[in-house]
């Protein structure tokens, strides 16, 4: 319970700074300019650990060019989407996890609007916190 309740605060604090921050916060880990701890990358992607994580290992890959959801990507962006799931591939081998998901969210249960796969492994997924 209090665990739950922790993971909420620091939710709750999170999706305020989606909601003030002008610019993409993803973008701005791809540029640097925001600090994280890159586990993979590639020409056009990047992963990193989620700062809120819902399961043991929780890593999000993120495509390097600023595309809003999967309700937005274009036609030119298949490669982005490739790049992705092969980045999945990798970062599985990297953890020596050979069972894990793989999930997007779009509309009200996107909270960043730059598109990005969780990639959960480790332990059960708690699936109502996403
Ligand atoms: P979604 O609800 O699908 O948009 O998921 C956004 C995810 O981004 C949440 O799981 C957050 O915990 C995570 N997140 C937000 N800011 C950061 C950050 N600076 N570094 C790592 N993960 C983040
Ligand atoms: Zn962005």
């Amino acid at each position: 319970m209090l665990k739950r309740a922790k993971w909420l605060a620091k939710e709750g604090v999170l999706r305020i700074k989606y909601m003030t921050n002008k610019d993409c916060i993803f973008c701005k880990i791809v540029s640097g300019e925001i600090k994280s701890n890159i586990i993979y990358k590639d020409d056009s992607t990047i992963a990193f650990p989620d700062i809120n994580p819902i399961a043991a290992t929780h890593v999000l890959i993120v495509p390097k060019k600023h595309i809003e959801s999967v309700l937005t990507i274009g036609e030119t962006e298949g490669s982005d989407l490739a790049a992705m799931f092969n980045a999945a591939s990798e970062i599985s081998k990297e953890k020596g996890v050979d069972s894990f998901r793989l999930s997007f969210n779009a509309g009200k249960f996107q909270h960043v609007p730059h598109l990005h796969m969780h990639f959960l492994a480790g332990s059960k997924i708690e699936w109502s916190r996403l």
